[in-house]
């Protein structure tokens, strides 16, 4: 190769190297600049014929290697920024809101098992590599009128979208830092069942076996749960299950208002979603965040209230009854309500 051309190469490359490291450091990677300057004060300095060996001046190699790079730094600023926990500042950058051509599309089949916790290895490799960290928004929305009456929700991503799936609100719960009780979680604890189901179930929160296992309900207050779904003629895989919260407060206590005012407005979406004839609220917590009410359970149980369109019937949580089991006769009496009114309404169809 002539000088004249060598020369109009290096010129090339060295403006390309010098625009990849532009590009590189408006997206924020700054690691990378001594390493880039050195390199491009090489290139600069054989494009004028001075002082550069051979050895020093960029090679098309080069070229490929930063347009790789280049390519690596934009994919990356496609995705959201995840600080790591320790290192976030008091306020951070608002979360990309997700553009509504981003949903994902529902793999299971209408009437399977919606279970987020089961999701093959294959299932997560179709899923986005989105793994939001949110943390509260220095300005969250204003709060939105909902099936549930107003909720206030703590960022963009606690809203729900038009059209959206359970995927959908998975995706935008993600790794979640909104409140207090990840610190303390093993698995976040998702609503699941029959996507299709006539009847929900609405707990407090998951417990030591729910946080282990990532499922709602499979511990021993689960297990009587069970029972009396299949006591009203139905089975697991008919219902819908979820809880006010999807982490585990320690020593189980109950959620904080500020928690349980965080997490609900997911369940809510599913409840949207899903659009089931009856919601079963179980114990006080459950039925106080679903219907904002002052009484207590005890006197609330046994008694349908309509709330826009949805039959809600508040019994007692399972877990009060394997502490108490005189009371169990009053939650069958509640549960032949439920059946009743389903059989009543499958009739009229
Ligand atoms: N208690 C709840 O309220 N929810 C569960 O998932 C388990 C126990």
């Amino acid at each position: 190769m002539g000088d004249e051309a060598s020369r109009a190469e290096l010129l090339s490359l060295a403006q390309e190297v010098g625009e990849a490291l532009s590009y590189l450091r408006e997206l924020g990677v700054d690691s990378l600049e001594s390493a880039s300057t050195i390199e491009l004060a090489a290139a600069t300095q054989g494009s004028d014929g001075r002082g550069a060996r051979a050895a020093d001046a960029p090679t098309p190699h080069d070229a490929q290697r930063f347009a790789a790079l280049k390519r690596n730094a934009e994919a990356e600023a496609r995705m959201p920024r995840t600080p790591p926990a320790e290192t976030r500042p008091a306020e951070t950058q608002r979360p990309a809101t997700p553009t509504p051509t981003a949903h994902i599309e529902e793999t299971p089949a209408p009437d399977v098992l919606y279970q987020s916790a089961q999701t093959t290895s294959t299932e997560r490799a179709e899923m986005p590599k989105r793994k939001p960290v949110r943390t509260p928004d220095p300005v969250p929305p204003p709060p939105q009128d909902t099936l549930f009456g107003e909720i206030k929700p703590k960022d963009e991503l606690s809203l729900p979208r038009e059209g959206e799936t359970f995927a959908d609100i998975h995706n935008d719960i993600g790794e979640c830092l909104r409140c207090p009780l990840y610190q303390s979680r093993t698995k976040i604890v998702h609503s699941e069942g029959n996507a299709k189901a006539r009847l929900m179930f609405v707990g407090e929160a998951p417990g030591a076996d729910e946080d282990a296992s990532g499922r709602p309900f499979v511990g021993r207050a689960g297990q009587l749960l069970n029972k009396i779904i299949e006591a009203i003629g139905m089975k697991r895989e008919d219902i819908f299950i979820g809880n006010v919260n999807r982490c585990r407060p320690p020593q189980n206590r109950t959620p904080t208002h500020e928690e349980a005012a965080t997490c609900k407005p997911f369940l809510l979406r599913e409840i949207a979603i899903l659009r089931p004839e009856v919601i079963v609220v179980l114990g006080n917590t459950a039925m106080k965040n679903l219907l904002d009410t002052k009484e207590g359970i005890t006197k609330l149980r046994g008694t349908f209230m309509d709330y826009k369109g949805i039959k809600v019937m508040p019994t007692f949580h399972p877990a009060y009854l394997l502490r108490d089991p005189s009371k169990k006769r009053e939650t069958w009496e509640d549960m032949k309500k439920v059946r009743e009114y389903l059989n009543k309404t499958k009739a009229a169809k």
